[in-house]
């Protein structure tokens, strides 16, 4: 592969920052896109632009069909049965809510388990937390052990016939851990349990097919996987979806509006009321055709060789405790503590040397207390990134500790 030519399909990755070149480290909070995806925006604005679904003119039938392109893109992406299975949301949180909120809702009652891990990003948390509030349901967690991973014993007693539904993360966005999900499927739905799958940091990082994972629910973010913001995507197993009620109503999620009542379209359209955001998930389809150019699994095995690299360089670094798997598989990121820097001021040093990182909690306040530090800097990668950008990190962390000590 010849990722320096993939890596120009990027115009943002191109320019100075503070006197350096742009060093970017931050995809785990958002990726950034190629000009195929930028392209195909200014196209569908240029030329395409009209609502979907709702006319016969020449524009709103060009709108709709890549509108509809795109959902059967993304069928195809994540290994769904159908299109029909494919709910386009804002992202990650807004499935999340909307599963809680009307699968959720329907069907958990007092003394039911929702189950989730310590290693949950907030949005992965919360909407259940208000869902138990509603209705009396109880939460559990499955803690994390010091490596980083999911504690065996206690899946062992939590997975149980009391609980209803398992939400956990794939790739955890503050270890780099990668949860074996379809074990977890399987033995959730041994016990009866319906899944979550939080695939924030997964989906766009490596093959997905929910089939073969067998979860009942996928949810991913379109901006972390080279699409613009606003976009993601909700994976419902049709005979769970044909089941649930609407959460918004409005217009196109109806069959009948009556003044005394209502009768509601099939899945998906009975989950998105309301003119979708048809710029973004035109711009997803195109996305996924660039991903799929790069090939999902080149891509997987790039993300893995930076962040092996970034993990045994980093070890080098005096005092460094680097959080999550300290061998094996792991995501495409490193989180990391020095006891000598904020994180914030360490994320302002690197910045000023042009590196863009994040530092803090990472929406896992949670984890951050089970590891006992105020927050982590965590160095994130893409297929776009370079070992030399890795080796100018290193270079920047020894100079920082020069720095503060
Ligand atoms: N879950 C994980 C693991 C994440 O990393 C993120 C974002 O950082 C989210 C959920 C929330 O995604 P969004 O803010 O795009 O809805």
């Amino acid at each position: 592969m010849d990722w320096h030519r993939i890596r120009s399909d990027f115009p943002v990755l191109d320019q100075q920052v503070h006197g350096h070149p742009l060093v970017y480290l931050d995809s785990a909070a958002s990726s950034q896109k190629p000009r195929a995806v930028i392209n195909t925006l200014s196209h569908y604005y240029e030329r395409d632009n009209a609502n979907v679904h709702r006319a016969l003119h020449e524009l709103s039938n060009r709108a709709t069909e890549a509108f509809e392109a795109a959902r059967k893109k993304v069928a195809r992406f994540v290994g769904a049965a159908s299109e029909d299975e494919i709910i386009f949301t804002r992202g990650t949180t807004e499935g999340i809510n909307l599963v809680a909120n009307t699968w959720g809702a329907q069907n958990l009652k007092a003394g039911d388990v929702i189950l989730y891990t310590g290693m949950e990003h907030h949005s992965n948390l919360v909407p259940w937390q208000l869902l138990a509030q509603r209705t009396g349901a109880t939460l559990k967690h499955i803690p994390v052990l010091d490596d980083g991973t999911l504690d065996p014993a206690s899946i062992d007693t939590l997975l149980n016939e009391q609980v209803k539904l398992f939400a956990f993360v794939h790739i955890s966005n503050s270890l780099g851990t990668i949860n074996p999900a379809k074990e977890l499927c399987a033995r959730a739905k041994a016990v009866g349990a319906v899944t979550l799958l939080d695939g924030a940091q997964s989906v766009g990082h490596l093959p997905i097919d929910v089939q073969d994972l067998g979860c009942d629910f996928l949810v991913f973010s379109g901006h972390k996987m080279c699409a613009p913001t606003g976009i993601g995507g909700l994976y419902g197993r049709m005979e769970l979806l044909e089941r649930m009620l609407p959460w918004h109503g409005g217009g196109e999620m109806i069959a009948e509006v009556r003044l005394d009542g209502s009768t509601y379209k099939q899945p998906p359209h009975r989950f998105e009321a309301g003119t979708p955001d048809i710029a973004g998930v035109i711009g997803l389809g195109a996305a996924i055709d660039y991903l799929e150019a790069v090939g999902m699994e080149n891509i997987h095995r790039h993300d893995a060789n930076l962040s092996h690299y970034a993990v045994q360089q980093m070890r080098e670094v005096p005092d460094i405790r680097i959080l999550g798997p300290q061998s094996g598989p792991r995501g495409s990121l490193v989180a990391f503590h020095f006891d000598w820097a904020h994180p914030h001021d360490l994320v302002e040093f690197a910045n000023s040397h042009g590196i863009a990182m994040r530092g803090g909690h990472h929406c896992t306040m949670p984890l951050m207390k089970r590891f006992k530090v105020p927050g982590t800097t965590r160095a994130s990668f893409y297929f776009y990134n370079t070992i030399d950008e890795i080796n100018r990190l290193v270079e920047v962390l020894h100079a920082a500790r020069k720095f503060f000590t």
